[in-house]
């Protein structure tokens, strides 16, 4: 194992008056997979460069394995790096291309970084490569000596900054897989700066999202599906639908609330579960995934249903996704998904009952800012 620990309390950059990373503290067990998942221009490169020593933060400390490495220089703080251009020297083969920071640490014999760079080039499959030069390897074979470059030096954090971004889809899949095993087999700590979501979902034992230069949310993929703490959380991550109402009561148990069709619901809150409480007469942005409803004909779903009438339907493989428009709201699609066991149980302008699992109803005040 040679991952270590990092650790981020406060860390702050300002860019004359503008924060590019306004607050931003986490903890990175050792040999963790972490995401830093965000629009574009929510800090996670700012916050980096700052790991990484290229930029000094305006607060805050760095530690790793429980140094303090804030105001240390790039090449005293042993973390690889992996960039979007996969920035290899193009006048160098592969083989010098992978030594060339093995041999710049002066610490290795000649012929045990031969014997390393052998080792990295079999771990990332392209033995047979080494005398080649960068133009004549494909993309993603190009990233693969990037990833076996940086971790070649057994770094005890890897930071990778939108590694996949330049591959097309299949080869980024592809590419997700292979360095989780490469960092699954090695034990690096791992920090991979994405805005795909999916991507971040697939590699990351936890994901910290960002928006606007602050942490929103750090939790397992799972976590961040099933309890998102933000509104902002909630329409990032997966596919969630949006219902507007307002709160009649709520105790600690229970949220009673109604949808602008006026339609009540109950909604009982579950352990842990803050976001299901409001106050009462509060306005409520309410928020459901698409698996968690479901349709019967129009008449068919009782006092609670939302009817519907279905606008389209695609197939996508294991599932439907039905697009159905409120009978009362028709500018206000919801997106309801069922599983597809050989034929379609709706067609389009069916008149449909929408009905929703009240239990995975989440209830966030509207007065939260929706895109920041
Ligand atoms: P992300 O990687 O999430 O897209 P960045 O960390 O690159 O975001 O940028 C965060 C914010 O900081 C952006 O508003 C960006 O314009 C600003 N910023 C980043 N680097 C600099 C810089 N060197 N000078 C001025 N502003 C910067
Ligand atoms: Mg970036």
């Amino acid at each position: 194992m040679i991952g270590q620990s990092l650790s981020l309390a406060g860390l702050q950059k300002r860019y004359g008056e503008a924060f590019a990373v306004r607050e931003l503290s986490l903890d990175i067990t050792a040999g963790e997979f972490v995401s830093l998942l965000g629009p574009s221009g929510s800090g996670k490169t700012t916050a980096l460069t700052m790991i990484a020593g290229f930029e000094a933060p305006n607060a805050g400390r760095i530690t790793i394995g429980g140094r303090d490495v804030t105001f240390l220089p790039p090449n005293h703080r042993d973390i690889g790096m992996v960039f979007q251009k996969y920035a290899l020297f193009p006048h160098l083969t592969i083989r010098q291309n992978i030594a060339f920071p093995l041999r710049m640490r002066g610490r290795m014999q000649k012929a045990a970084i031969a014997r390393r760079v052998d080792e990295m080039l079999e771990l990332v499959q392209l033995s047979g490569y080494a005398e080649r030069y960068p133009n004549q390897l494909s993309g993603g074979q190009q990233q693969r000596v990037a990833v076996a470059r940086a971790l070649a030096f057994e770094p005890p954090v890897l930071l990778m900054d939108e590694p996949l971004g330049a591959l097309d889809k299949k080869l980024r899949e592809a590419m997700q897989f292979e360095i989780k095993r490469l960092q699954e087999r090695l034990g690096a700590t791992v920090i991979y700066v994405t805005h795909d979501q999916d991507e971040a979902m697939t590699m990351s034992d936890r994901v910290a999202i960002m928006s606007d230069g602050r942490l929103v949310q750090f939790g397992t993929p799972a976590d961040l599906y099933r309890q998102p703490k933000t509104e902002f959380v909630a329409d990032f991550i997966g596919r969630m639908n949006f219902i507007d109402g307002d709160c009649l009561e709520s105790s600690a148990e229970n949220a009673v609330v109604r949808l602008s069709e006026g339609i009540v619901l109950n909604v009982r809150s579950v352990a842990n579960d803050r976001e299901r409480r409001c106050s009462a007469g509060e306005a409520l942005r309410m928020a459901i995934r698409p698996e968690r409803m479901r349709l019967v004909k129009r008449g068919h779903g009782g006092a609670d249903a939302l009817p519907g009438i279905v606008h389209a339907a695609v197939f996508i493989g294991s599932t439907y996704i039905y697009l159905v428009r409120r009978a009362d709201r028709p500018e206000a699609s919801l997106q309801v998904q069922i599983a597809a066991d050989g034929f379609a149980p709706f067609q389009k302008n069916d008149e449909v009952d929408i009905l929703l699992d009240e239990k995975a109803l989440h209830i966030f005040p509207v007065t939260e800012r929706r895109a920041a």
